[in-house]
């Protein structure tokens, strides 16, 4: 079974058909680019596929069960400890620190502010920011914020990253850092990752390629 499978999602938002009919899979630790034109559906299917957003139509598997007929409850607890998010921009909270922002996930499984804090700085190491660990997300380079929103959805050891445009908005330079920080952490610990991007430079960081327009999966192929 792969990790996670998407077959014939639907999804409509009012008159506007996000998907029609996209179809999926994600093996585990496989990093897949998702790419294709703005408006094609990227999001939406990544959203799908996070249990975020439920399809009108289709459905989405994680380990062989099917995420619609989770209870709420199950499936909270699934994204909390399972996957991770990270967007174009990273979600930090903005009045915490780079090792507080890291060390929530942990405190919310139940570490002590201490572990926590020992392991939040080993994750910024890890990615390249440990310096940067007293700053707020405000204060650092969007490179920088990005490494750090990478750490804190890493920490917990999920088996899936949904990361949608984690380089947006950075110039080349991030980008690299930012996936290779990326790369090299997911295939150390065997975590898959879905990766949205409109960069070429970027998709070819992933094992294979997806290709979406107007709301389907049109052509797969292998990069690099
Ligand atoms: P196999 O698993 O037998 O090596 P492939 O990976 O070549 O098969 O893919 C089998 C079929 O599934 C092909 O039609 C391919 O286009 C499609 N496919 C492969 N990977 C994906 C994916 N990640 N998402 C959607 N379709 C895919
Ligand atoms: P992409 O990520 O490829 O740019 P999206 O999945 O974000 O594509 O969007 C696909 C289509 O669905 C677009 O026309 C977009 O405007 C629309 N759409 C996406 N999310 C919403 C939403 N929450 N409300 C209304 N329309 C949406």
């Amino acid at each position: 079974v792969p990790l996670l499978e998407g077959r014939g999602l639907v999804k409509a938002y009012g008159p506007t058909q996000a998907l029609r009919g996209a179809s999926v899979r994600l093996d585990e630790g496989e990093i897949l680019a998702v790419t294709g034109t703005s408006g094609s559906g990227k999001s939406t299917l990544l959203h799908c596929l996070a249990g975020i957003v439920g399809p009108d139509e289709g459905s989405v598997s994680y380990a062989g069960e099917r995420l619609d007929r989770l209870p709420e409850k199950r499936l909270s607890e699934l994204r909390r400890t399972e996957f991770g998010v990270v967007f174009q921009f990273g979600q930090l909270i903005p009045e915490l620190t780079a090792l507080d922002n890291v060390a929530l996930p942990l405190l919310l499984a139940g570490l002590t502010r201490a572990d926590a804090h020992t392991r939040a700085g080993e994750w910024l190491e890890r990615f390249g920011v440990r310096g940067q660990a007293g700053l707020r997300p405000g204060e650092m380079s969007g490179g920088q914020a990005q490494r750090t929103a990478l750490a804190r959805a890493l920490i917990t050891g999920p088996k899936v990253v949904f990361a949608d445009e984690p380089t947006g908005a950075l110039d080349s330079l991030a980008s690299e850092q930012v996936m290779t920080a990326l790369v090299h952490t997911a295939r150390e610990s065997g975590t898959a990752v879905l990766l949205i991007t409109h960069d070429a430079q970027v998709a070819a960081y992933a094992d294979r390629e997806v290709r979406m327009a107007d709301g389907a999966v049109v052509a797969v192929g292998v990069t690099a």
